[in-house]
């Protein structure tokens, strides 16, 4: 398996799917980075650690799917940060640590559906990185470097 696995990129305008409107906004890494994802990442929901700029480091999920901006045939990464942020971070560098799989994609019947499913997603998120082996990462040199 691939992970942990590491990487940043600075932020770009997603394509308005109102992640907001949930409540619940994802930050997209550009193509670039999409690109450089190892083959055997499957999509689906990944939990991990990021970091916005040189500011603290938070929880996170982050939802690995097909882009239906290019019909399907990209992935797209949107990463949830665990953290009331006062202001967007578009342009900003996100530096993100994929630990750890929670689900594969699926479809919902119903937006309260969907919304109760990332709830639950944040919920077991908090939980796993909360794990000695998980909570190492935040030391990784790889969040050392300043941006
Ligand atoms: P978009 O379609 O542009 O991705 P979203 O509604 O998903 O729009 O909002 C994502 C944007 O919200 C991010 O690019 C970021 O600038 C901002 N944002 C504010 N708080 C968060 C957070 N906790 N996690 C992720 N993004 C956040
Ligand atoms: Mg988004």
């Amino acid at each position: 398996r691939s992970l942990p696995y590491f990487c940043r990129g600075q932020v770009v305008r997603g394509f308005g799917r109102g992640s907001k409107d949930l409540g619940i906004p994802t930050a997209n890494f550009p193509e670039s980075v999409v690109d450089n994802l190892p083959a055997d990442i499957s999509t689906g929901i990944y939990y991990g650690w990021a970091r916005v700029d040189n500011g603290d480091i938070h929880k996170m999920v982050m939802s690995i799917g097909w882009n239906p901006y290019y019909k399907n045939t990209k992935k797209s990464m949107e990463t949830h940060v665990i953290h009331k942020f006062k202001e967007d971070f578009y342009g900003q560098m996100l530096s993100v640590a994929m630990v750890g799989y929670i689900r594969p994609e699926r479809g919902f019947e119903s937006l309260d559906e969907l919304k109760a499913a990332i709830h639950s997603d944040i919920e077991e998120a908090k939980i796993k990185l909360d794990l000695p082996e998980h909570l190492k990462l935040k030391e990784h040199h790889f969040f050392k470097t300043s941006q």
